[in-house]
């Protein structure tokens, strides 16, 4: 295989003035800006395996994966293999393929319940069009989401959190006109009574729910046991659909995502699922998919329109077709057991260092919340109330130690199949330091 070029020497600060000058913030997406943990953002030249390195030639083990997709570690062979080869076929057709066909069975094949599947470009298209499908499946208009759950940035789903019951919710950005926003009901995370008062008054006009499988944007939160069960049922006594958003989860907390691991094994299913992140390997691929007859809604078949000149592209199907059969069970197991040793010796290194905290788990996701150890974090109001302001030196001190940390304390931990004893014994050896900064 080629050896990597460098893109660069220049020092992160020099990128960073300099696109600065270029771009809002100088990033395409906020969280890089480092804007809650200060400092610098370092910009990333290549990744290979559990490593990331910076633009002055400092390698980091990476805790982030390029926010998920990287399950099977920077840069795997046959994944590389199987974009160099469909590279050379051309980049773009505009015209069916055979990868995609090939990428919606495999996914089948991990969740039955997804009898349709239609690719897009990002999670944020693949939220939006469920939302709209089940607008035009159901007739009916409201939206039911939790507060913490991300699902893209679609006007409707950046509604703030409410506080109460049935909250019609307020635009939490600015362009989003308040008519779009009285159209999503924001509800309290893992609260079923909220959920049953809000249909209770609402329920005729509620097209769905739409919910994290695990929340892990608000740091990782863990459905109470039933939770997801109950939206499932809920849903479905009012005629209303449920949106699983396993964006995020999917493909990573097991071959069938968090529906695998609690669905699957409880026997509910939601009407829709929503995919991202793994599905393509770290090309932009998304899709949703579920219910053969909700499915069917789409056009060409049904009337609501969804479309997209990039969807299906065939360099990013080859990547996501490589990334699910790379993703061995061999590959979970790793990532289950790297997830469990990693948050142990951070809770030990906190522990020993005096530092209040709870370790935030949703299968091998993990997040850290400090000063929560009283009560864990099981909603959004818990996450918030969390002291913050510990994670800024302890991400800094691990960042200097040579491990890249999710610039953000409400965001998962992201560990991958090639996260070796190498890799992580830089990690063990960064905590107690960066324990002992958290303490300050
Ligand atoms: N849904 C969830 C659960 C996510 O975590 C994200 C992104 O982090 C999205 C949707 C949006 O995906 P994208 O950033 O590809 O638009």
């Amino acid at each position: 295989m080629a050896s990597v070029t460098p893109v660069s020497t220049t020092s992160s600060q020099e990128l960073f003035d300099r696109a600065r000058a270029l771009m809002p913030g100088g990033v395409n997406s906020p969280v890089r800006a480092f804007g809650s943990v200060g400092g610098t953002p370092r910009f990333m030249v290549s990744a290979k395996g559990p490593y990331i390195t910076d633009s002055e030639g400092r390698e980091y083990v990476d805790l982030v994966c390029s926010w998920g997709p990287a399950l099977v570690g920077h840069s795997h062979p046959d994944v590389l293999a199987a974009v160099h080869a469909a590279v050379d076929n051309g980049l773009s057709f505009g015209a069916s393929t055979p990868a995609e066909a090939e990428l919606a069975q495999l996914v089948m094949d991990r969740i039955p319940a997804v009898k349709r599947l239609r690719m897009v470009s990002t999670g944020t298209e693949a939220t939006m069009t469920a939302i709209r499908l089940a607008r035009g499946f159901t007739g009916r208009n409201l939206v039911i989401k939790f507060a913490g759950c991300y699902h893209g940035h679609l006007d409707g789903l950046l509604a703030a959190a409410g506080s109460g019951l049935a909250t019609l919710a307020l635009p939490g950005s600015a362009g989003v006109t308040e008519a779009t926003a009285a159209e999503t009901l924001v509800l309290p995370y893992n609260d079923v009574a909220a959920v049953e008062a809000a249909f209770a008054e609402h329920g005729p006009n509620i097209a769905a729910v739409i919910t994290e499988a695990a929340p892990a944007n608000m740091g990782v939160v863990t459905p109470e046991p039933g939770f997801n069960a109950a939206l499932s049922r809920i849903t479905a006594e009012h005629g209303a659909l449920l949106i699983l958003d396993e964006v995020l989860t999917g493909f990573r907390t097991g071959p069938a995502g968090y529906w695998g691991l609690t669905g699957a094994v409880e026997g509910w299913t939601p009407d829709l699922f929503t995919f991202g992140k793994v599905i393509g390997g770290g090309m932009p691929v998304a899709a949703l998919g579920g219910r053969a007859d909700v499915m069917d809604y789409l056009a060409p078949v049904g009337p609501v329109y969804q479309a997209g000149t990039l969807s299906g592209n065939p360099i990013a199907m080859a990547a996501g077709v490589a990334t699910l059969k790379a993703a061995t069970p061999e590959v979970y197991a790793t990532v289950d057991a790297r997830s469990a040793e990693l948050s142990a010796a951070v809770s030990a290194a906190l522990d020993a260092a005096g530092v209040d905290h709870s370790i935030q788990r949703a299968g091998n996701l993990f997040s850290v919340a400090f000063g929560t150890s009283a009560t864990g974090v099981h909603n959004y109001e818990q996450a918030q109330a969390q002291q913050a302001y510990r994670y800024k030196p302890f991400f800094h001190a691990m960042l200097e130690a040579g491990v890249y940390l999710p610039p953000s304390v409400f965001e998962a931990w992201f560990l991958s199949g090639a996260h070796d004893d190498a890799a992580m014994e830089r990690i063990y050896a960064a905590l107690p330091a960066a324990a002992r900064a958290a303490a300050d």
